[in-house]
């Protein structure tokens, strides 16, 4: 008969077991569904980001290994969770820095795509799955950063940027107290690069820009303390014709991933306040045969910049 007992027991905290586990597991599904992103299909205001006066132990948990680090320190984990960055282009750059500003713990992402999620995205555009096919990348791309990191506040946007929006939407990004904001270009037209550099200007926001295309990458940190701009580097924008892009030439997806990935670590310097940024400098990734190799050349800041006065509607390329 005790036997039988210690058998039922044993059955019953099993069961119970089992059931706390299965409620835990509801709470987080609730959880995840309540804080699903809503996706945007226009520019809203935003409420200011406050940032983190301190760390929580779960902090100090998740992100013990680079606060030993002291070029980062709890200082500037704390200036990451102050800091927005405002992604344009959710794709084979956007995805691999989106996952490592997220896993890294800043504050605020805006994530910015007006394309759906394809198959032959797939092989350089990580964040997104099979299942996401026909969705829209913006938000493709919020839900993959939400199961990284849910205390990151991921604002999806699916709209095209234009000279009507578009230093509306940076404006969207105002500087926290003691903190910088950052726009990251990762789009693959030329028209959007001039835009989204001379909404930077106008609006006093340091731009982290890459590109990628066949078997090779560049770099850049443009208006960064008045450093020099895309429009220096580039007065005049390049004749259609001779533009090609990943649809035509081709791309290795490991390529924009590795300039994604070094684009995360541009924002990360410049939101922390620690490290060299690499302002004024270009870096050039080529990597022949799959080889590598990365040189920097530096840029003289065109003397417009920092004398004209910047006509707005007529900063804007057409399309
Ligand atoms: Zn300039």
């Amino acid at each position: 008969m005790s036997q039988e007992v210690c058998r039922l027991k044993a059955q019953l905290e099993e069961q119970e077991k089992e059931i706390a586990a299965l409620k835990n597991k509801l709470s987080q599904r609730e959880k995840s569904r309540t804080s699903a992103p809503e996706l945007r299909d226009k520019v809203t205001p935003l409420t200011p980001l406050k940032g983190k006066p301190s760390l929580s132990n779960e902090d100090i948990m998740r992100y013990s290994r680079q606060l030993l680090l002291p070029e980062l320190g709890v200082k500037g984990q704390l200036n990451l969770s102050k800091t927005s960055v405002l992604i344009v282009g959710c794709g084979g750059l956007g995805c691999p820095l989106a996952l490592y500003l997220a896993a890294a713990g800043i504050g605020r992402l805006g994530l910015l795509d007006y394309d759906e999620v394809e198959l032959s995205n797939l092989h350089r555009q990580v964040l997104h799955g099979e299942e996401n096919q026909g969705q829209a990348k913006a938000l493709s791309a919020a839900n993959a950063v939400g199961r990284l990191n849910s205390t990151v506040e991921c604002i999806p946007y699916h709209l095209q940027l234009s000279p009507e929006n578009a230093l509306q939407l940076i404006q969207q990004y105002p500087a926290a107290e003691s903190s910088t904001n950052i726009m990251a270009d990762c789009s693959d037209n030329v028209p959007t690069r001039y835009l989204v550099n001379d909404a930077c200007v106008l609006s006093g926001r340091p731009l982290v820009s890459a590109g990628a295309l066949r078997m090779e990458g560049q770099l850049t940190v443009y208006n960064y303390r008045g450093g020099p701009c895309y429009r220096c580097l580039y007065p005049v924008p390049p004749p259609p014709e001779t533009v090609t892009n990943c649809s035509d030439g081709g791309v290795l997806g490991v390529v924009p991933g590795i300039m994604g990935c070094l684009q995360a670590l541009e924002v990360v310097k410049i939101a922390s306040g620690q490290g060299c940024i690499l302002n004024s400098r270009i870096t050039y990734s080529t990597f022949p045969s799959l080889a590598i190799h990365i040189f920097c050349l530096v840029i003289v800041m065109n003397q417009q910049h920092s004398t004209a006065k910047r006509d707005w509607d007529g900063c804007f390329v057409p399309l």
